[in-house]
């Protein structure tokens, strides 16, 4: 695509950037077939092609951005689909962002999104208030019939049920069972750790049965997405240099004991990381340390599969309950959605106890192994920001095979649930149609549970009775923790 920027345009190195990306695109529309928005409501500009001409205008006019250009660039959900389908490696991700920060700049919202937005970036990014806000919205539930569609996703969320605070979302380190073999890092998140306590309990477990000592570092927090992709870059760059600085402490060239990786359970949160290096490139100060950061950043199912996952610590898949119930047999008589058979109960907290070296200094044990058949038929969702922002498609898989698990594949697995982050949020409408053909084709499938690696994905999923599961969790169950509680109802 040929460019019309002035020299002095170009010497701002965000315009230089985004001028290199523009060059690349050569206006093909492959990238249209893939694109959610696209397929979902048919308009050329909620295509990646569309939207790069609306930001090429923007940009190359030194526009201020207009309610058109706003529209459609807010639909955009950043799945980066666009990416994998492009032939000529156009680079949309850190264009969408450019434009985005550039909207934040010259654009007032209206009132109601304005606020909106700072809500969401105020309270989502901080656990404790997150939390109480979702308490909060389980007591507006009644009255969601009431409110405008987009505060009606926020109540919903909070009418699940919320797991208690887990000990091992606290800064600590946690040592390796037996000698140690790694040491890492763990990035415990922000809305995950109060969603689903259990993503990050089941991590400790397996990585610590592995022997990986774990670190929870002081002063890590939020990776910075969920504002990063709002457009603002100053609560971003300060929610990731938090983390870059808790982390860089570790490292043995900080005098600490060093990291080999920095594990990361949620796969939006993992292509941010990732990104830190590139985020911060223009800042001297954080730059070298921001790149080293980004390079040990690992989700979880690559650090399986790098070190991987001894098969002797596999248990057993086709065992029966306590009642002799043989649940393979029993589920494929039943229909979807299936739920899993009663086991002897396996709380949260035992599996915590009993499956690390924790507090009480429990162990995993073959005892502690879980006493449900885990020949499930499990349908692998892919999250957008596992397969087209990082590019990981094999090692989820190939380890829930490993662990026993049938998988199966979901047809369009390149289409995005309509999770993104807030997006849920922000833009109901959409998000409800891309999820509702998600499910539609998971339940062609008739599988018993989905598998996801993303907390977001997880969340829009488990709507219409289906059980959407962390793939660590199913991973710790194999190697002996305990079922996960949603299997174990
Ligand atoms: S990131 Fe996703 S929604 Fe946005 S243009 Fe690309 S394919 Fe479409
Ligand atoms: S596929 Fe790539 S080159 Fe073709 S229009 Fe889309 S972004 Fe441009």
């Amino acid at each position: 695509m040929q460019t019309n920027f002035t020299a002095q345009q170009l010497a701002d190195p965000a315009i230089a950037q985004s001028e290199q990306i523009l060059r690349k695109c050569v206006h093909c529309g492959f990238c249209t077939a893939t694109c959610p928005t696209f397929v979902t409501l048919g308009d050329e500009l909620d295509s990646p092609r569309g939207r790069i001409y609306l930001i090429k205008d923007m940009l190359e006019n030194d526009k201020p951005a207009n309610d058109r250009v706003v529209r459609h660039l807010d639909r955009c959900l950043s799945c980066l689909s666009c990416m994998t389908t492009c032939p000529s490696g156009v680079d949309y991700m850190h264009l969408i962002d450019h434009a985005r920060a550039h909207i934040e700049k010259t654009y007032r919202r209206p009132f109601g999104d304005r606020w909106l937005r700072k809500l969401l970036a105020w309270v989502v990014p901080r656990p404790s208030l997150f939390r109480v806000s979702l308490l909060g919205a389980k007591l507006a539930a009644p009255f969601a019939g009431l409110m405008p569609e987009r505060l009606r996703g926020m109540v919903k969320m909070g009418a699940r049920p919320l797991p208690p605070p887990s000990w091992v979302d606290r800064p600590q380190v946690i040592p390796a069972q037996g000698p140690r073999k790694g040491r890492v890092a763990i990035l415990t998140g922000c809305a995950q750790q109060v969603l689903e306590t259990e993503i990050n309990e089941a991590t400790v477990r397996l990585l610590t049965r592995l022997g990986v000592e774990i670190v929870v570092a002081k002063g890590a927090g939020c990776c910075g997405s969920l504002v990063h992709h709002m457009g603002r870059e100053a609560q971003s760059h300060a929610q990731a240099m938090a983390n870059i600085a808790a982390w860089h402490g570790e490292l043995a060239e900080a005098g600490g004991e060093g990291l080999d990786a920095i594990i990361i359970t949620a796969s939006g949160c993992g292509t941010t990381v990732k990104d830190y290096g590139t985020m911060l490139a223009q800042d001297s100060q954080w730059a070298a340390k921001a790149a080293k950061i980004a390079a040990l950043a690992c989700d979880i199912t690559e650090y399986l599969a790098r070190i991987d996952l001894p098969a002797d610590l596999i248990s057993p898949v086709h065992t029966t309950d306590a009642v002799g119930v043989d649940h393979h047999l029993a589920n494929e008589q039943a229909s979807m959605p299936k739920t899993a058979p009663s086991p002897a109960p396996v709380s949260v907290l035992e599996g915590a106890v009993r499956g690390v070296a924790s507090p009480s200094g429990g162990k995993t044990t073959a005892a502690s192994a879980p006493v449900v058949s885990r020949k499930w038929r499990v349908a692998y969702h892919s999250a957008c920001s596992m397969q087209h922002g990082q590019k990981i498609v094999h090692p989820p898989r190939d380890l829930l095979r490993k662990a026993g698990f049938e998988v199966l594949e979901i047809a369009e697995g390149h289409l995005c649930c309509g999770s993104a982050g807030v997006y849920n949020l922000l833009q109901p409408e959409i998000s409800a149609r891309l999820r509702d053909r998600k499910q539609a084709n998971i339940r062609t499938i008739k599988p018993d549970i989905v598998a996801t690696g993303n907390i977001g994905c997880m969340i829009q999923l488990e709507t219409d009775g289906l059980k959407v599961i962390h793939t660590v969790q199913l991973l710790d169950w194999a190697t002996g923790g305990p079922c996960p509680q949603k299997l174990a109802q």
